[in-house]
């Protein structure tokens, strides 16, 4: 991913539309950088604000994933790496952390979470601080701050007392224009005119291996991308697979585009009792509301080509996906996928240039549209579903509840997210143990290898 110094606005190709070249932003594996959309903005907004006093943040932040126990992103704005955002899954909260690189950006406007480490410097004379860990008295709540001392900035992160010091310097103002998603679209519109070209001409070529072609419409924001692509290379059939655990905003959403075709998953109370939770590490519910439908549907009706939205860089299982393979479900199917190479900011740059319609919950704080109980959901999405479907939630809580009484795993365990594996990764075990959080009531803990995951949601 590039950056245009002169219009300071990302770029999918290494050449703004303003012919000036961009310089070269290093990104964190799987590399799937997305804009922030309106939810994110507010919780950014909130959390600069509460945190230090930061009022005003870009039109254009980009979030880029990066591993941690559960959302962790890292944002990009003014073309440099600027913050870190994370959610604790017990804690029910975020922390945001600013990186020395953000600070000449913000430091005019930064009024709270500063540690003045003035006295501290003097007395262990004017030396290089980055990495030190300094004994200091504040009123700051432990977390990230600002390190103050003697007119220098930096950044660092409080701890009983103890600030962790990651640079100190003289960060020096800087103004940049303010761009919005209007100027990110023209400074793109080049390389995404290509990109629809490619997708369009492989569509075309590809399409006729079978005597049907159809899309696979889930909702989501990349078969929204791969509907329009296909309207243009000439396809118009479509379907949709209501798993019965849609959330209502999806349910509308396809409802208003008027998908000609609707099927429908089996009684998910009854996958339930015969196959206990679905989790994160066994997706039998992928197979069983989603595949099987379809394979149903399609055994009427013959073979056919369909073409999906399946990206290399959603995850680790789709990365070297090919444009044109057999679906391991049913073999009657030719999977095509026209923006395997897509990243999820060319996919929305590409929505908003073509103006296509999208699901509100990717605004809503959705990075990922699937059921509504999803055990793949994240846990700052599930607070987010509570906040929008208490009722469903308080449902799903009782059947989870039933569960953890079951294989007598503790409350506390449960309410930062524990059933959502059938073997828990070792980072979920760590978190626990250091929150001194007991995990079963009557069991130890299992550490075995989590299962390797089949499916995506
Ligand atoms: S979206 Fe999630 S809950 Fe729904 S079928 Fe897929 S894995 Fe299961
Ligand atoms: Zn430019």
């Amino acid at each position: 991913m590039y950056w245009c110094p002169e219009c300071n606005v990302p770029l999918v190709a290494s050449t703004c539309g303003c012919k000036t070249p961009g310089y070269e932003i290093p990104l964190t594996k799987p590399y799937d950088v997305r804009p922030a959309l309106e939810h994110d903005r507010n919780v950014i907004k909130k959390y600069l604000n509460d945190r230090f006093g930061i009022e005003t943040i870009p039109k254009i932040l980009l979030l880029n994933k990066s591993g941690g126990i559960d959302r962790t992103d890292t944002i990009i704005a003014n073309g440099v790496i600027f913050s870190r955002l994370t959610f604790d899954p017990l804690l029910r909260e975020y922390t945001i952390e600013l990186t020395p690189d953000a600070l000449p950006f913000v430091i005019e406007e930064v009024s709270k979470g500063i540690v003045d480490i003035t006295d501290e410097v003097a007395e262990k004379g004017n030396r290089h601080m980055g990495g030190k860990n300094v004994p200091c008295t504040t009123d700051v709540t432990d977390g990230p701050v600002i390190v103050h001392a003697n007119g220098r900035y930096g950044t660092g992160w409080l701890r009983n007392n103890v600030v962790k010091v990651k640079s100190l310097g003289r960060p020096r103002p800087i103004e940049m224009p303010d761009p919005d998603r209007e100027q990110v679209i023209r400074c793109n519109k080049p390389h995404l005119k290509n990109l629809e070209r490619h997708a369009i001409r492989f569509i075309k070529t590809e399409k006729d291996l079978r005597p049907e072609c159809n899309v696979a419409f889930s909702g989501g924001k990349d078969s929204t991308v791969v509907r329009e692509l296909a309207r243009k290379a000439g396809v118009t059939d479509c379907y949709y697979v209501d798993t019965g655990l849609e959330f209502p905003e999806t349910a509308a959403f396809v409802e208003s585009l008027g998908i000609p075709l609707i099927l429908h998953g089996p009684d998910f109370q009854e996958g339930l009792r015969k196959n206990g939770l679905p989790t994160k590490d066994d997706r039998w519910c992928c197979e069983y509301l989603k595949l099987e439908p379809v394979r149903q549907w399609r055994e009427t009706r013959g073979e056919c080509t369909t073409i999906q939205g399946n990206r290399w860089y959603e995850s680790f299982a789709r990365a070297g996906l090919p444009g044109v393979a057999v679906n391991p479900y049913y073999s009657g199917q030719l999977n095509l996928s026209p923006i395997r190479s897509w990243r999820a900011l060319e996919v929305f740059l590409y929505i908003w240039w073509r103006e296509l319609p999208l699901n509100p919950l990717y605004e809503q704080g959705f990075e990922r549209v699937g059921c509504w109980m999803c055990p793949a959901m994240l846990e700052s999405e599930y607070e987010v579903t509570r906040e929008l479907h208490p009722e469903k939630i308080s449902e799903w809580e009782k059947i989870i509840g039933r569960y953890a009484k079951k294989e007598h795993i503790s409350d506390a365990a449960m309410k930062c997210g524990w059933w959502r594996w059938k073997s828990p990764p070792p980072k979920m075990v760590s978190l626990m143990k250091e929150r001194g959080i007991q995990i079963s009531t009557k069991r130890s803990v299992n550490t075995q290898k989590p299962m390797k995951i089949k499916n995506k949601r």
